[in-house]
């Protein structure tokens, strides 16, 4: 174990985001969580889970805080997420990957679980059982809407990303950062910050940020693999699919949608795998003439992935949680089922329906 190193202090977004009843964790939850880490046997298994489809909180999160278990002796240790056992190109070369296991392979009784940037159990899939063992269930999260299904929750609403409370939680355990877990949890904040440039990069982002780059790790290098390497197959199938985008002005009460899908047919023909696709929305939400942006992405013969985005006039959170989905205000999505023009037409239904006072405090 190594010598208690001073907390940073987490990377919270300002007062202005923290709205009554999203305070985040309260020092009896750290000192709760603290406490599950520290009290596991030596023999002790870990199982850490992070959301379907991870994207780089999600792993970065996980994987960089797995190491820092690691630093502290903890070597019965499994990561993993629901679904196929895929890790996404862009994530690839991340630090911690050794420390993956597919689901199926996971421990079906480990002695403390944590999951990651999960606001809900139906985020995990096949892996939700895995809570509800004899084992502690720690839940680290940066959802507002998070359930609060662990037994102990590290769930800050004002962190921009799970990433933030995973560092946290390392230097309350006195773990410091080294480059490998520094590079997990750096691709995880600038993957959640849309590279440090969404309304959550606050001072103590950058200062995260700062804490990270000290350890030696470049930035250029893992912006590049993260953010600017697509296969040839994947510009050609994102020149196609941009080529269908739709602009519809009036709706939104007028603030404006954009809109645009992919079938796995698309896919096919450009011998592309689904992961491509999650990076589609960003072009597509430049549009200036709407503040909603949405890639329909299909997943199944009547199964779409949907990805919501406001530039803020519009809760999409509010959109996503009516179609059973969920997410932030300004980024959410949900599974939609049937045919592109019904999955669309449901959200611009929703977006039609005004927002009241009540239902944005329940978003929070
Ligand atoms: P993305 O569009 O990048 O897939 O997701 C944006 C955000 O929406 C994520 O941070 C996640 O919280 C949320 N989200 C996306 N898809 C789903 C879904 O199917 N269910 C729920 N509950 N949340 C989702
Ligand atoms: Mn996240």
């Amino acid at each position: 174990m190594e010598p208690a190193a001073t907390p940073p202090g987490p990377a919270r977004a300002g007062v202005d985001g923290a709205a009554a009843g999203s305070a985040g964790p309260t020092e009896a939850d750290w000192a709760a969580a603290v406490a599950a880490v520290r009290r596991l046997p030596a023999d002790g298994r870990v199982l850490l889970i992070c959301h379907v489809n991870p994207d780089g909180d999600a792993l970065g999160s996980m994987l960089g805080f797995g190491l820092g278990l690691r630093r502290l002796g903890v070597d019965r240790l499994q990561a993993t997420f629901p679904g196929p056992p895929e890790v996404p190109e862009p994530f690839r070369g991340l630090p911690g990957l050794e420390l993956l296991v597919p689901a199926a392979a996971a421990d079906p009784e480990p002695d403390l679980v944590i999951c990651f940037d999960a606001a809900s159990e139906s985020r995990l899939g096949e892996l939700a059982g895995r809570l509800t063992g004899t084992g502690i269930a720690l839940v680290l999260d940066h959802h507002a809407s998070n359930t609060g299904f662990g037994d102990v929750n590290l769930v800050d609403p004002a962190a921009a990303a799970t990433s933030v409370v995973a560092e946290e939680l390392l230097a309350r355990l006195g773990v410091s950062l080294d480059a490998g877990i520094a590079e997990c949890l750096y691709v995880a904040l600038s993957t959640d910050t849309g590279s440090f440039r969404f309304d959550a990069t606050t001072v103590a982002v950058h200062e995260m940020a700062a804490r990270l780059l000290a350890t030696g790790i470049r930035p250029g290098d893992i912006s590049r693999r993260i953010f600017d390497s697509r296969p040839f197959g994947a510009v050609r199938l994102f020149g196609e699919v941009l080529g269908r985008a739709r602009l519809e002005p009036a709706a939104a009460a007028g603030h404006g949608l954009v809109w645009t899908y992919a079938t796995l047919d698309d896919l096919a023909r450009h011998d592309q795998r689904p992961y491509v696709l999650e990076a589609l929305i960003d072009p597509v939400r430049c549009t200036a003439e709407a503040d909603v942006s949405c890639v329909v992405k299909q997943t199944g013969p009547a199964e779409w992935a949907v990805s919501l985005r406001s530039k803020g006039a519009v809760d999409v959170s509010r959109v996503a949680v009516a179609l059973g989905g969920g997410g932030h205000r300004l980024a959410a999505g949900f599974t939609g089922r049937g045919t592109v023009d019904e999955v669309v037409d449901r959200i611009r239904t929703e977006l039609a329906v005004p927002a009241t006072r009540g239902d944005i405090d329940k978003q929070r």
